[in-house]
């Protein structure tokens, strides 16, 4: 499950919901942006718009080949933590459906 919590104006203390800075800006301007769950090497979960989900599957995708690398996903622009509950309201006020049943998904595939 994702790491550590924030603290949000509306929710209080809540957890954190990663997105690249393009789903954050679409989430901070309540704007359609398409959102791909991905669950990278270290276990974290992240919404990615398509551009940064192309940059970051050849790391998905590869082994993780250094004991000491923790496989949290590396983009640049790098992720940024955002409440999740301001995510998981954005995410079906976009029109794109139950961001929890979306993480549970990407679970379920990466595990594949
Ligand atoms: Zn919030
Ligand atoms: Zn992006």
């Amino acid at each position: 499950m994702s790491m550590g919590m924030i603290r949000c104006p509306v929710h209080g203390l809540t957890n954190i919901m990663t997105c690249c800075v393009h789903v954050g800006d679409a989430v901070d301007e309540n704007r359609y942006e398409h959102a791909q769950v991905v669950i990278d090497r270290s276990g974290s979960h992240h919404a990615l718009c398509d551009r940064c989900l192309a940059q970051a599957l050849p790391q998905l995708q590869a082994p993780l080949e250094d004991p000491l690398e923790d496989g949290y996903l590396a983009l640049d622009p790098s992720v940024v933590p955002y409440c999740d509950q301001d995510v998981k309201e954005w995410y079906a006020a976009t029109g794109q459906g139950d961001l929890s049943q979306a993480i549970s998904r990407a679970r379920v595939e990466r595990n594949r």
